[in-house]
């Protein structure tokens, strides 16, 4: 047990633990209080978005507590992951699941008899076996940890019923803490995790689910493929998710791009188990940086360095989406999220409503998809809405000053300074990338266009009564008579198309239930527009192309997405080390992000580390990794200056 007599020197050896091993210099939000529990013998259940740095909270108590930390998680590729990153920081790690062979078994036997391991991983379904519960009463566990810990619930999003069995733990091993981790927010899986798992007056963490190092923007939608096309030109070299709604979308998304020159794959449901596990390696390793996928990909996915999320369809609800961009920038360096938000995709999704036959369920379904597009039309910060959604009140973080020294040259300083609790400064509306405009007088020439022909035409037939053109059918109806004909000539029928689908999106317009085609019909809200008691506003649309490229490009590089504020030739030193990086991760089978963050790397840059107490001054250098990578990487720095000031002679 701890003899750690005082909190004092507890936490001087977390911190000490904490540079040696990992080479981190602060602790993220809770991890101390985390660690400091499980080393105290306390049961803990948190709650900690994803990249809020959960592992190190049992990881770090793993190799203080005297024995073996056993971590139930829930899939191989995690599990992996998680032991490749920990043998690199010089901790030992195991894992134990349907692969292990009988010499591996031996090979932990006898590090476990010699005390030499700290964290055993093991899946639930091992976990169960019966042998292996008689293995655990032979062996000195110090704590359990059990990640993604929602599994265990059936509301979660991915119910394991092995998990469920974990409940025993508690009975079994009453001496040993219990600590859980999870991403999902829900009140009720929460509740059902610490009942399922019998936790004895645990301590309850709930961190906030800010993920500061992202920018979130949200642009109309006009030609999916371009505007991806378009972002990547922004992105080059670097790695991320494109999500599209459909197995169908993702694979001509996928070709578009790479017969555009980009080196992307397709990933979906469709596909078999072997392809998609080699396409998921493929990413890992940073061979396939581009992965156009459905929302198949995502779980199983600890990939940290995942520099973009884009969304080509708009995501089924609020919770998806925060879920889905929360897979950019785990390693805390700066990460975009785009969203295309298409006014037809409401539509479409509104009209899959219609399937529920339940009407409870289908309230719950309405009320989801009213909360999304809200989130989406909405002119004000995005992080603030969103962190609203999860009940949250948006409280700028106090970055700490030496979180990381790329922050430390002042640059970042002005946009932090800026932010308020309705101002983050890092989304496209509080950047102002995303301007709206005020189309009251043209909603109510639209509106009035559908009521005048009586709410029982098509979206083709009212635009032509707005720009006046002279049909068969307009000429039949004698709508060329109406007062409301042409009036809207000054604008092209791609507007108004563009003004209707908005109006439909705000619910000002809507669909007549009982005919085969979609017919607009004006609601309650339209006619407070027509009664001039509501203004209407929609997001600007930019009618050129190159304006809508200098747009995404004004907010791309936008202070608050400065991508890692290189200067050119320091630029090229990161892509040397990047290089380097996937040269040593080859040769040791491991991605490469397990050898080194984007957010190492950048440190080195602007550190250029000619010493060892220098390089023990980049994050995430301990001294496993000063040992084995310090000469490596040096060199290559050396190498850069050498060649810089050869320069300069000249
Ligand atoms: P989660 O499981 O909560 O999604 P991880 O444990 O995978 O998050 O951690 C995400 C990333 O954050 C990893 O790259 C990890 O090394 C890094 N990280 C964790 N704690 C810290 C810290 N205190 N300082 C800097 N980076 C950290
Ligand atoms: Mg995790």
């Amino acid at each position: 047990m701890s003899n750690h007599e005082t909190a004092d020197q507890l936490d001087e050896l977390l911190n000490r633990t904490l540079a040696d091993v990992f080479g981190f210099r602060s602790f993220r939000p809770y991890q101390r209080e985390i660690a400091r529990a499980i080393i105290q013998g306390r049961d803990v259940f948190a709650v900690m978005p994803t990249g809020g740095g959960k592992s190190l909270c049992y990881q770090l108590p793993a190799i203080i507590r005297q024995g073996v930390c056993v971590v139930v998680s829930p899939l191989l590729s995690l599990m992996k992951d998680q032991v490749d990153s920990a043998l690199k920081n010089g901790v030992n790690a195991a894992t134990i699941n349907s692969t292990t062979s009988s010499t591996e078994w031996r090979e932990i036997m006898i590090a476990l008899d010699r005390n030499q391991l700290d964290l055993l991983y093991v899946s639930p379904e091992r976990f169960n076996t019966p042998s292996f519960a008689d293995f655990l009463t032979e062996i000195d566990v110090s704590f359990f940890a059990v990640d993604e810990a929602h599994c265990i619930s059936q509301w979660g999003h991915n119910f394991r019923a092995d998990y469920l069995e974990l409940g025993r733990i508690v009975e079994a091993f009453p001496q040993c803490p219990v600590a859980a981790f999870t991403a999902t927010a829900t009140e009720l899986v929460g509740e059902d995790i610490k009942t399922s798992l019998k936790l004895r007056d645990p301590l309850c963490i709930k961190a906030s689910f800010d993920r500061p190092n992202l920018f979130y923007q949200i642009t109309y939608k006009e030609s999916v493929d371009d505007q991806i096309v378009d972002f990547l030109k922004s992105a080059r070299g670097e790695s991320g998710i494109i999500y599209r709604s459909t197995r169908k979308k993702v694979e001509q998304t996928a070709e578009t791009l790479r017969a555009r020159g980009f080196n992307a794959e397709a990933y979906h449901a469709g596909m078999s188990d072997e392809d998609r596990a080699a396409v998921q390696e493929r990413f890992a390793n940073d061979e396939t940086p581009i992965i156009v996928a459905t929302i198949a990909f995502g779980m199983g996915i600890d990939k940290s360095n995942v520099r973009f999320v884009v969304h080509g369809d708009l995501p089924k609800d609020v919770e998806s989406y925060y879920q889905e961009t929360g897979r950019a920038g785990r390693d805390g360096a700066p990460a975009r999220c785009l969203l295309l938000y298409g006014y037809q995709d409401v539509i479409i999704y509104q009209k899959f409503l219609d399937d529920y036959e339940d009407e409870t369920a289908k309230e719950a379904a309405r009320k989801r998809l009213d909360e999304m597009v809200r989130f989406a039309e909405a002119d004000s910060c995005r992080r603030v809405n969103l962190l609203k959604y999860f009940g949250e009140t948006y409280a700028p973080i106090d970055l700490a000053p030496d979180e990381s020294l790329a922050d430390s040259d002042g640059k970042g300083d002005a946009s932090y300074k800026a932010r308020s609790s309705t101002y983050c400064g890092s989304c496209d509306v509080c950047v102002g990338a995303s301007p709206r405009e005020d189309a009251t007088i043209e909603a109510q020439k639209a509106l009035s266009a559908m009521q005048r022909t009586g709410n029982r035409f098509g979206v083709g037939h009212i635009i032509d009564v707005l720009t006046g053109k002279k049909t068969e059918k307009i000429e039949r109806f004698r709508h060329d008579e109406l007062p409301t004909f042409g009036v809207g000539a000054d604008h092209s029928r791609v507007y108004w198309k563009y003004l209707i689908q908005s109006l439909m999106s705000q619910g000002i317009v809507g669909l007549a239930p009982d005919f085969e085609f979609p017919i607009p019909q004006v609601t309650g809200l339209g006619w407070e527009v027509m009664r001039g008691q509501r203004k209407v506003q929609i997001i600007k649309r930019p009618e050129k192309r190159r304006q809508r490229e200098k747009r995404l490009a004004a907010a791309t590089t936008s202070q608050a997405y400065d991508k890692f504020s290189l200067s050119p030739s320091d630029s090229r030193l990161f892509e040397m080390l990047r290089a380097k990086r996937m040269e040593v991760a080859a040769a040791e089978h491991v991605p490469p992000y397990v050898v080194f963050s984007d957010k190492s790397l950048v440190d080195m840059v602007y550190l250029k580390p000619q010493s060892d107490e220098n390089f023990l001054l980049v994050q995430g250098v301990g001294r496993a990794k000063l040992k084995n990578y310090g000469r490596i990487f040096m060199r290559v720095i050396e190498k850069f200056l050498k060649e810089q000031n050869g320069e300069r002679d000249e």
